[in-house]
């Protein structure tokens, strides 16, 4: 489908709708707008629309349907996939205005938020209460709720609490043919539809612009512990893994960082914490009640005692916790700068698996010679490759890169597993979606993309192409 330009006429009708002061034309205003966090990407809209409520968001869908504008959302812009990019033009629909808390509930235990809220300002704001969001993305000072519903994020806490899909209780959304649907809400139960609100969640903005989310939350846990855990041996990670899952040890995060991006990282950040002198790290927290909390850590030291584990540390106080798993966020960005360009990647196996998993695709990436950072949620099987250009002039990098993509993603579904865990298919994993979806799957998410955007307005040109 061909779309048209946004004319002075156009933008005038737009400025009507939502105020002058709220609608960028400005080149300067526009490049922020034109990438996200994917390395390389850039697309410029060619205006951006700072919308305030459904209403406003209704009429620019009846516009742009009209005038066949395409329209890409956008929240914190944090995206690795190029989810907010708008490749085809058109508006970027920028859900900045939208930051309100409206609600916290004590008495329903849920959170009724806009989407511009950044999920940092949320967890503090719910733990001046008592209460937890567990779902905490690395950049969650940055990335906001709607983008974590529709990206269906999730961060290190998803071993024991799950991801976004998890805690959305409620959501109202507009579709591009206008209408304003309020699915769920503040229950703890609903079965009466489809679960439309399943569908919105990880739909990567293109079914629906998300304009209120009704969020499940918790009292917050009474203590934690962090540790880090140095290892030599990677064949260690197997069995502890393993010996975790047995005894069945709840523990909150199970994160991993392997030699490489340990030692860049090291290098990057100016004051790096306390830290093993080892090779790999695992980073593990629990949390929970006082009691059950030491209870797992019993356990786990017991498990550490006998694969002979030494190099463990734990955070003493508050300020070694944060310092512990600032350095865990800093890992993406310490690898990016390492190089001249980078391609991550977060393929998700079944946790059981995850090890073969990396086993396996370590001697992909060496036979290619591929400098990669490895890190990330290995207690969900989900860990990020990060191929890292070491400079502009490397030659045959993309391909080779491409090549070894192809063999990563086909071991992963071997074993099991898909191409993205959170980070979704956006527009750098589209050439890879037949690898994880029959043809059946794909025409039946057209289908259904169809259904609510007939005309292909909302975030065209992502996922697949219609
Ligand atoms: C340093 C770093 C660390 C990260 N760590 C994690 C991590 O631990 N876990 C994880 O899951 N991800 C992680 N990410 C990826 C990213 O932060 C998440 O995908 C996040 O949820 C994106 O939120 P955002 O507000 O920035 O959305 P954007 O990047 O602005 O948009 C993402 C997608 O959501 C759509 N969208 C945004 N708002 C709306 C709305 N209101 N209605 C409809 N569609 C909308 C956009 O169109 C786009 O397709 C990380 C990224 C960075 C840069």
């Amino acid at each position: 489908m061909s779309y048209r330009r946004v004319t002075p006429g156009i933008i005038s009708k737009i400025e009507e709708i939502v105020g002058k002061k709220y609608v960028l034309t400005e080149k300067e205003d526009l490049e922020p707008y034109s990438r996200d966090e994917t390395p390389g990407l850039s697309f410029f809209p060619e205006i951006v629309v700072k919308v305030e409520n459904s209403k406003q968001i209704v009429e620019l869908f009846k516009l742009c349907n009209k005038e066949k504008i395409p329209l890409t959302p956008r929240g914190g812009g944090t995206g690795l996939t190029g989810g907010a990019i708008p490749v085809k033009g058109g508006i970027v629909l920028s859900f900045e205005r939208m930051n309100k808390i409206k609600d916290i509930d004590r008495e329903n235990y849920m959170a009724v938020v806009e989407p511009g809220v950044i999920n940092g300002n949320l967890q503090r704001e719910l733990a001046r209460e008592g209460l937890f969001y567990p779902v905490n993305p690395a950049s969650m000072d940055s990335c906001t709720i709607g983008g974590n519903v529709a990206q269906s994020s999730s961060g290190a806490n998803a071993v024991k609490y799950g991801g976004t899909k998890e805690y959305v209780s409620g959501l109202e959304i507009v579709t591009p043919t206008q209408d304003v649907i309020k699915a769920g809400g503040k229950l703890v139960k609903n079965v009466t539809d489809y679960k439309l609100i399943q569908l919105v969640v990880g739909s990567e903005g293109t079914l629906a612009a998300i304009t209120e989310v009704v969020l499940k939350v918790i009292p917050l846990p009474e203590v934690k512990i962090d540790l880090v855990v140095g290892l030599d041996d990677l064949s260690l990670l197997q069995s502890i893994l393993k010996k975790i899952w047995q005894e069945k040890i709840i523990l909150t995060s199970i994160e991993y960082i392997e030699e490489f991006a340990v030692k860049i990282t090291k290098e990057y950040v100016q004051n790096p914490p306390f830290l093993p002198s080892a090779h790999h790290y695992l980073m593990i927290g629990i949390d929970g009640e006082e009691g059950e909390v030491n209870e797992r850590m019993e356990n786990l030291e017991k498990i550490f005692t006998e694969e002979n584990v030494q190099d463990v540390l734990v955070a003493q106080d508050r300020k070694q916790q944060e310092d512990l798993w600032k350095f865990r966020q800093s890992v993406r960005e310490a690898l990016l700068n390492s190089g001249a360009s980078m391609v991550e990647e977060d393929i998700v196996v079944p946790r059981g698996k995850i090890v073969e998993f990396m086993e396996k695709s370590k001697r992909v990436y060496e036979s290619y010679s591929l400098k990669t950072g490895v890190y990330g949620h290995l207690g969900d099987g989900n860990v990020h490759y990060n191929f890292i250009k070491p400079s502009k002039e490397e030659k045959n990098w993309e391909e080779n890169v491409e090549k070894a993509l192809y063999e990563l993603f086909k071991i992963a579904i071997s074993l099991g597993g898909k191409i993205s865990g959170e980070h979704g298919i956006g527009l750098t994993k589209k050439k890879f979606l037949h690898l994880a979806l029959t043809r059946a799957e794909i025409e039946l998410l057209r289908k259904v993309k169809k259904a609510f955007d007939p005309n292909n307005i909302l975030n065209p040109g992502k996922i697949f192409d219609l």
